[in-house]
């Protein structure tokens, strides 16, 4: 349950012993930078366990999770069915280096739900499905540069490390060393959702251009829409000039629609990069396109590309189970419906606190800018009021509801999420931004 004000705040020494000893052990004592709480301050809550729309960490708080680490989650916490998969591929083996039935089956649930995609290739994250998806589109078009759009995250892929979203923004770096300059040139960026900027960038180095890759929505500088037309826009300049388009559907793939943003705005990418979702919860990322494009792949073709895990039994399981559970019934109907009920409440919430707050929402991602402007690009992104937001997660940490730790992340809602949780975590929001 929601914690109400002002009692004391929760008590986390157990949180705080572990993070001192993992900053010891580890680099900030994380595995991925954002854990870390750098764009919010303090420290990082260990968790414990999940369970359906809750978090509880090792001191014994719970929180309704809004995190869900960071978008597989569409089914909540540890999901019955899912964890049922798992048990029983691991006991059955965990990995073999050899083709199982799994792979073929999650292949098919992901083949049958996006148009575009005729042959898919699994691997084990989404930076490898975006570097993959990368050397395919070079190796197809024989071209080198590629474009990207500014705020996009696609991974840690080295190519794609400028201009990026998430952790870079929360860190506030542009670029990270270690990138070779002349990698970094390969790279063009544009604003997302001008299409003027695509069309000049395409006019002047077109013949040079393998590929445009871009989150079809934006998930990575906060949930930022596609502009009316900006997708058919991205999708026409491309094929005009020759050049692949990627779309990254790491976050949006089956969280947006089963056939991701592609089914929901009616475009169609030449290659299309999935995680997240596919996974159940495991690591998996994957990439797919048309047979004709993907035979280009060994050992069908010479483009090289390999995983020693890639298609791993209990990932597979995992995500072809979560996949099925995706087919309920007014699955997505109630997602958007919930998602539609936190807007309105978070909107108005900020309203009676006076706060300058824009939300942009679609479907089950939505973020809540501290603004008063349309977010509709990274420089309108970067316009919120940061210091605003990092008070207003410690705040709802506080009252028991986990927020993405930056304020250029998206909430994502899961089916385990309950109207009762809605209700606390806007009354929650009342509280936290009555404060500010
Ligand atoms: N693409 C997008 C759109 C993402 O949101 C992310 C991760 N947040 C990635 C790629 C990279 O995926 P991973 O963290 O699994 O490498």
């Amino acid at each position: 349950m929601t914690r109400s004000s002002p009692g004391p705040p929760p008590e986390r020494a157990r949180s705080r012993e572990l993070i001192r000893r993992a900053r010891r052990l580890i680099p900030g004592g994380v595995n991925s930078p954002v854990r870390a709480f750098s764009a919010v301050g303090g420290d990082p809550v260990f968790i414990a366990r999940g369970r359906g729309s809750r978090l509880f960490d090792v001191d014994g708080n719970e929180y309704i999770d809004f995190l869900g680490s960071w978008g597989p989650l569409i089914l909540g916490h540890a999901a019955e069915p899912v964890v049922a998969a798992i048990q029983k591929a691991a006991r059955e083996g965990t990995t073999f280096g050899a083709p199982t039935p799994h792979e073929v089956d999650l292949a098919g649930l992901v083949t049958e739900a996006f148009p575009s995609i005729e042959k898919v290739r699994m691997v084990s994250s989404g930076t490898e499905a975006t570097l993959s998806a990368l050397r395919l589109a070079r190796a197809a078009t024989g071209r080198d540069l590629i474009v990207k759009l500014e705020g996009c995250y696609h991974g840690h892929v080295d190519a794609l490390l400028v201009k990026a979203g998430s952790g870079l923004l929360a860190l506030g770096i542009p670029a990270s060393p270690g990138v070779p300059e002349t990698v970094a040139r390969q790279t063009l960026t544009a604003a997302f959702n001008d299409a003027a900027a695509l069309e000049r960038l395409f006019a002047e180095h077109g013949p040079r251009i393998a590929c445009l890759i871009m989150e079809p929505v934006a998930g990575n500088m906060g949930v930022v829409p596609p502009a009316p037309g900006y997708l058919q826009a991205a999708r026409e300049i491309t094929r005009r000039h020759g050049s692949l388009l990627i779309l990254d559907e790491v976050m949006t793939g089956f969280r947006l629609a089963p056939g991701g943003a592609q089914q929901l705005y009616g475009v169609r990418a030449d290659i299309t990069t999935l995680g997240k979702v596919i996974g159940g919860g495991l690591p998996v990322g994957a990439y797919g396109g048309p047979a004709d494009l993907m035979q280009r792949i060994a050992p069908e073709g010479p483009v090289y590309q390999a995983g020693t895990l890639s298609g791993n039994p209990l990932a597979m399981a995992a995500g072809a189970e979560t996949l099925r559970q995706l087919r309920a019934p007014g699955f997505y109907e109630r997602l958007e419906r919930m998602g539609a009920t936190l807007e309105t409440g978070l909107a108005q919430a900020a309203r009676d606190a006076g706060a300058a707050a824009t939300i942009n929402r679609v479907g089950s991602m939505m973020t809540l800018f501290f603004t008063a402007s349309p977010v509709t690009d990274l420089a309108s992104a970067t316009r919120c009021d940061t210091r605003r937001y990092a008070a207003f997660f410690h705040r709802m940490l506080d009252r028991g509801v986990s927020l993405p730790p930056s304020q250029f992340e998206a909430f994502f809602l899961s089916a385990a999420h309950t109207d009762d949780d809605l209700q606390a975590t806007i009354r929650a929001a009342g509280e936290a931004l009555a404060e500010a």
